[in-house]
């Protein structure tokens, strides 16, 4: 018998963090210009936080994806064999779309969006990346004197060691946004389950509703 722990989270749990999270957003009047989901996880949590973000007379904020994998790799460290994990890309931005109707990422308010903050490794990837990407935009079009505030959105944290960190103005400022903060569990979303019922089921007897 496994003594795995699974944790059931219903999709109103879902839409609910989403909808506190943006309004901790709106009340501090950061209203992201454009939200970046880490797919697959991120999509679906992205396209509902953006609803809670819109404001009236305002344009729908654009929603970009990126693909970023976990794999495991064996590597050697201090002599030692060690399991370790590495990131992949299978998606990055659409630079096309970005430059014909959106200008550039310089400057602006970008709020990247993923489900769970596991080992960090995935979110450290996402926000070390897009910002070698933005300071690169920067010098090739001389801009450097422009500020690009990121903030990052997870439905969960895990309460756990992590194998990486993020930023450390982006968490002590107050960027790093969780919708609930969970013990080292499994989390099982809806996304996945076979039967969406017995699922949700599951997740009203948790109380994740
Ligand atoms: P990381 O370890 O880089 O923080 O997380 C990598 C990815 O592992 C997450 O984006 C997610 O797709 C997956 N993952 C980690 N923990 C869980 C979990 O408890 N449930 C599910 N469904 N996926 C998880």
């Amino acid at each position: 018998m496994s003594d795995v722990q699974k944790i059931y989270i219903s999709y109103n749990n879902i839409h609910k963090l989403c909808q506190k999270i943006a309004n901790e957003i709106l009340e501090r009047n950061e209203r992201p210009d454009i939200i970046i989901g880490i797919s697959g996880g991120g999509l679906i949590p992205a396209r509902i936080i953006r609803t809670f973000l819109k404001q009236q007379g305002q344009k729908n904020i654009p929603i970009q994806a990126i693909g970023l994998s976990l794999y495991e790799d064996m590597g050697l460290e201090d002599g030692v064999e060690k399991i370790g994990k590495e990131v992949i890309r299978t998606q990055w931005l659409d630079f096309g779309a970005l430059s014909e109707h959106f200008d550039s990422l310089i400057g602006k308010k970008i709020l990247i969006v993923d489900e769970v903050d596991d080992t960090r490794t995935t979110l450290h990837y996402a926000i070390s990346e897009l910002q070698k990407e933005v300071k690169e935009q920067q010098v090739k079009l001389n801009r450097l004197d422009e500020e690009t505030a990121f903030s990052i959105f997870v439905l969960h944290n895990k309460d756990k060691p992590k194998r990486a960190e993020l930023p450390k103005d982006l968490m002590e400022s107050g960027h790093y946004l969780v919708g609930e903060t969970v013990p080292d569990e499994w989390l099982c979303y809806p996304w996945e389950a076979d039967d969406i019922e017995e699922h949700t089921r599951l997740a009203k007897l948790q109380g994740n509703d």
